[in-house]
């Protein structure tokens, strides 16, 4: 029987261990960690979100943006689903897409792949640190790196995956984070740390509108976090590593325009004259930013509503509606989710995963220059890399 070494207990490599075991191989897997899928149990804030009912190659980046394109259309929604059906894990697919266990508990994916392997007669070596492949591979038929990226190096995340590939010549893209905070060097900023809005994030890049993204914007010590800023952060992160001017505009209160934001002011200092100008903006703002936006706008807070004019709550208006920080940095891999660049896929078949370069050797998952937008992309790329490659290693082990 023909034997195969997975490096790497994450999505791809549990995954790939399942699907070769299913065809009789040998499989043993090398995970460095204590136990396997430490990304997976934290994923999706501890609900898992497994994959994407609508998967396209428009919601990857990458410098080779065609390569996911024959194994997501491979391995898509449906056969993702059929498989882990199979196993007895049911899907809660939302409304946009995003699917989750039907437990919505990660640990329901993660207990559930882990057995599977187990039972079909997987090998898994934990507390298995691989240094080097050249060597190892002389032992198997076919080794299968799956040591992800940079992102979260506290979970294992590392670039193991790059410095094996460069063992035999592969190029490497250079990786940045991705799905990650932002960092602002603003008292202001630090100071309105722990306040939340569901807001605009624009990012402007060169002084350039890149995107608008919508959602939670938290204000923390260092910058900024949320959903609105993560889905910034990928474009952000790549534009900071090429040296350009990053920026952000908040639109803290994007349900009114700026018109009906300053008329709101404007009015509520008439109808209540007792009330300051922070009584008022407190109906609009948390209000820690209530407070700074003054403070940035060197205005009184305890302003007296005779003396609000609308020059006034024009003034504050324009800042809630567009409230401008240069980014300076991201918050770094250890807080990414994911990390753009890795190993150059030019030199990858993309029908295989198989390396250009080495026979017998395969890279799947994060470790290649693939990298998804927030919504369960980027374990849908992990499950269907890791198809695609187990395809291939059967039929070259038949
Ligand atoms: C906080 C967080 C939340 C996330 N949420 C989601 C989500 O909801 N949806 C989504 O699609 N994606 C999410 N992701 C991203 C997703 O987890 C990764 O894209 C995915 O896990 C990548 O799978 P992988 O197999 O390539 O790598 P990983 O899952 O990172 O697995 C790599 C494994 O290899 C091991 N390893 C590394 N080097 C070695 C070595 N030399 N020897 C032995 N073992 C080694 C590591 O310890 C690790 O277990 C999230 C990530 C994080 C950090």
């Amino acid at each position: 029987m023909k034997s195969i070494a997975i490096i790497g207990g994450g999505a791809s490599g549990l995954f790939c261990a399942i699907l070769l075991a299913q065809k009789g191989l040998k499989v043993t897997l090398f995970e460095q960690n204590t136990k396997v899928a430490k990304k997976i149990l934290v994923s999706g804030n501890g609900r898992c979100n497994i994959t994407n009912k609508n998967i396209s190659k428009e919601n990857y980046f990458s410098q080779n943006p065609d390569f996911v394109e024959f194994a997501l259309k491979e391995f898509g929604f449906t056969s993702f689903e059929k498989f882990v059906n199979s196993i007895g894990l049911l899907l809660d697919v939302k409304e946009d897409g995003r699917a989750y266990p039907l437990s919505n508990e990660a640990k329901s994916v993660a207990k559930l792949f882990e057995e599977y392997a187990k039972n079909l007669g997987v090998n898994f070596h934990y507390n298995a640190h691989i240094n080097s492949i050249k060597e190892f591979m002389k032992k198997y038929d076919a080794v299968i790196v799956a040591t992800g990226s940079r992102a979260a190096s506290h979970l294992g995340g590392n670039s193991d995956g790059e410095e094996f590939a460069k063992e035999f010549g592969h190029s490497i893209i250079p990786a940045y984070p991705s799905l990650v905070q932002l960092e602002i060097e603003s008292k202001i900023v630090h100071k309105m740390a722990g306040a939340k809005v569901d807001g605009e994030a624009t990012l402007f890049i060169n002084h350039q509108k890149e995107l608008t993204t919508k959602g939670d914007i938290l204000f923390t010590n260092y910058g900024l976090s949320g959903f609105a800023i993560l889905d910034i952060s990928q474009t952000a992160s790549k534009a900071l590593l090429e040296f350009n001017h990053v920026s952000v505009a908040l639109n803290l209160l994007p349900r009114l325009t700026q018109q009906q934001i300053a008329s709101h002011i404007n009015a509520m200092a008439k109808q209540i004259p007792t009330f300051t100008l922070l009584d008022i903006l407190v109906g609009l703002l948390p209000l820690k930013i209530a407070t700074n936006i003054l403070e940035y706008l060197e205005i009184s807070p305890h302003m007296h509503s005779d003396t609000i004019n609308i020059k006034i709550a024009k003034k504050i208006a324009n800042c809630i509606s567009n409230w401008r920080f240069e980014i300076e940095d991201t918050h770094g891999f250890r807080h990414a989710e994911v990390s753009g660049g890795g190993i150059d896929t030019q030199e990858i078949n993309p029908k295989t995963m198989e390396s250009r370069k080495q026979k017998n050797l395969y890279f799947i998952g994060e470790t290649l220059d693939i990298v998804g937008r927030r919504g369960g992309y980027n374990f849908a790329f992990a499950w269907a890399s890791a198809f695609v490659c187990t395809k291939s290693v059967v039929s070259s082990n038949d």
